[in-house]
């Protein structure tokens, strides 16, 4: 019996294009023998639009682009529901929700499923939500122990109210140059590194045009050092990678446009600095109750001090990306990941029952 597997893409968020092209070199490695894959759309609109079963390798992600006219309930995935070309009323194995931030990657839609009793690889709704909000996320780190830059963070309406207190504030504790983020996004988007109070003023008025909170850290000159975590209550770690980034600091731009950022894996770090890395990523899993994955990511500055920087529930997943060359360098091959994580997904949904 082949695994019917629901492929869930695309996204009403900044990240919908990299979404697709996830979905279309997860079909292109899946094994037809062993899967049956139904692929799920979520247009830009955030419609949720369900297209056919898929037989054959898709051959571009037009074809994963299908029109409205087919828009479904999110509802209709459940096993009372869905419905496949046959026309039987049949329940989807398994689900793997390819996308990023938020309305994807932050516990929505791993809620549905929750209530749809489904198995879904990747994190539960509490890991996905914790580890969307920057601010919730480096409070547990803090109370697991974990080494981190110096952080402060506000909402709009204290913002507001108190805008020449906060930035003495920020100037005071954090000194520059430091980093003003919305609270709740990924992709580097809304992200400023400033140097001077202007350039703080300006960042606090971006950031907020994004999230109703943002989180301010100390800025660190260190290397950026990446892991791949996979499994659920005995998770293993991948080997390490460091972003060479040629420009100031890791954008939107250097992640999705310009191709200018170099990937090196393994990353040259010593076998200390690599332990470290390790304990503390399966301690951040742990902390944020993860399951499935999570690409775990580490400033190592000058004096050899490691410093966890975020984990991200749902990492870049093309054969391109980080995470997926990680685990290929560790000896686990993409089609392998995939796989991996699908019995992950039903080992945890197994367990709950
Ligand atoms: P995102 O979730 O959008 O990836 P990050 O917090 O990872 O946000 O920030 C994006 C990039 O900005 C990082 O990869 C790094 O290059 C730079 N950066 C973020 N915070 C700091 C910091 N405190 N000190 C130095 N560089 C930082
Ligand atoms: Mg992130
Ligand atoms: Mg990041």
């Amino acid at each position: 019996m082949k695994t019917k597997l629901g492929l869930l893409y695309g996204g009403k968020s900044a990240e919908h294009k990299v979404s697709l092209q996830t979905a279309l070199a997860v079909i292109r490695a899946l094994d037809l023998e062993k899967f049956e894959i139904h692929p799920i759309y979520i247009n830009v609109e955030g419609q949720w639009v369900k297209g056919p079963q898929l037989n054959a390798p898709v051959q571009n992600v037009q074809a994963l682009e299908f029109s409205a006219s087919t828009q479904v309930s999110p509802l209709a995935l459940a096993p009372s529901l869905f419905q496949t070309e046959k026309q039987e009323k049949e329940s989807l194995d398994v689900i793997f929700p390819l996308l990023h931030g938020p309305n994807g990657e932050d516990g929505t839609v791993q809620g549905l499923l929750e209530l749809l009793n489904l198995p879904y690889v990747g994190n539960g709704v509490l890991a996905s939500a914790a580890g969307m909000d920057k601010v919730i996320m480096k409070n547990i780190f803090a109370q697991a122990g974990l080494a981190q830059v110096n952080y402060v963070a506000f909402t709009k309406s204290e913002w507001e109210i108190t805008k020449v207190e906060i930035y003495k504030k920020v100037e005071e504790e954090l000194g520059y140059p430091c980093f003003v983020k919305p609270a709740n996004l990924g992709s580097s988007v809304g992200i400023s590194k400033c140097r001077n109070l202007s350039e703080l003023e300006a960042a606090f008025a971006e950031a907020f045009q994004y999230d109703r909170k943002v989180i301010i850290e100390e800025g660190v000159t260190a290397r950026e050092i990446e892991v791949g975590v996979l499994g659920n209550d005995h998770p293993e770690c991948s080997v390490a990678g460091e972003i060479v980034p040629k420009k100031d600091f890791y954008d939107y731009k250097a992640k999705y446009e310009d191709g200018e950022t170099a990937l090196m894996i393994p990353a040259d770090i010593s076998e200390d600095e690599y332990r470290e890395i390790k304990e503390s990523a399966i301690r951040a899993f742990k902390a944020l109750d993860c399951s499935g994955l999570v690409r775990a990511d580490f400033f190592l500055t000058k004096d050899g001090k490691v410093l966890i920087n975020e984990v991200n529930t749902m990492p870049g997943f093309t054969p391109f990306s980080m995470f997926p060359l990680l685990w290929k360098e560790t000896g686990v091959e993409y089609p392998k990941l995939i796989e991996r994580l699908v019995n992950l997904a039903i080992e945890r949904h197994t367990e709950k029952q």
